[in-house]
C-alpha cells in the first residue's frame, strides 16, 4: 500500500458537457482525493508538449487539436495506488473496450474524446504533475 499521486486531466469533451462533477464524484467514490485542481485552455505548445509521446502516431494533429478546443480540468489526485486505481476508474482508451461503471465506458464520445488522461506510471504522473502544477498550489 502506497500513498501515492497522479495526474488527471477532465478532456474538452467531458467540459463541454459538464461532467466535471459527475467525473469528480467518480474519482472521490474510487479513493482518490482531488489535492489541486484548476480550469484552463491549453495551448497548442502545452497540449504537443504533453502528448509528445505520440508525435508520429497519425491521429497527433487530431489529438492536438481536440485537446485545445475547449477548456480541460488539470488534477492532481492522491490516495492508496493511485496511479493503478485511476486507470481502473477510467477505463480502456476506446470506450468500447472500456469495463461497464467506468468514466470512459459511460461517457466517453469516442476513441479520442475519451472524457479524461490519466497518468500511465509514477515516473509519469511525476512528470506531468511538475508540468502544470508548482508544488506550492498542491495541497493535501
Ligand atoms: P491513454 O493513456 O488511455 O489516454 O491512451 P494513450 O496514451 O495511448 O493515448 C493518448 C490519447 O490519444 C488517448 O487518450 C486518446 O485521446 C488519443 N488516442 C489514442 N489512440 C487514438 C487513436 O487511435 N485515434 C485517435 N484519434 N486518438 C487516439
Amino acid at each position: 500500500m502506497t500513498l501515492e499521486r497522479t495526474f488527471s486531466i477532465i478532456k474538452p469533451d467531458a467540459t463541454r458537457r459538464n461532467l466535471t462533477g459527475q467525473i469528480n464524484a467518480r474519482l472521490e467514490s474510487a479513493g482518490l482525493r482531488i489535492v489541486a485542481q484548476k480550469r484552463k485552455y491549453l495551448s497548442e505548445k502545452e497540449a504537443k508538449a504533453f502528448y509528445a509521446v505520440h508525435q508520429e502516431r497519425p491521429f497527433f494533429d487530431d489529438l492536438v487539436a481536440f485537446m485545445t478546443s475547449g477548456p480541460v480540468v488539470l488534477q492532481v489526485l492522491e490516495g492508496t495506488n493511485a496511479v493503478l486505481v485511476n486507470r481502473e476508474v477510467m477505463g480502456a482508451t476506446n470506450p468500447a473496450d472500456a469495463a461497464k461503471g467506468t468514466i470512459r465506458q459511460e461517457f466517453a464520445e469516442s476513441i479520442e474524446a475519451n472524457s479524461v488522461h490519466g497518468s500511465d506510471s509514477p515516473e509519469n504522473a511525476a512528470i506531468e504533475i511538475s508540468y502544470f502544477f508548482a508544488g506550492c498550489e498542491i495541497t493535501e
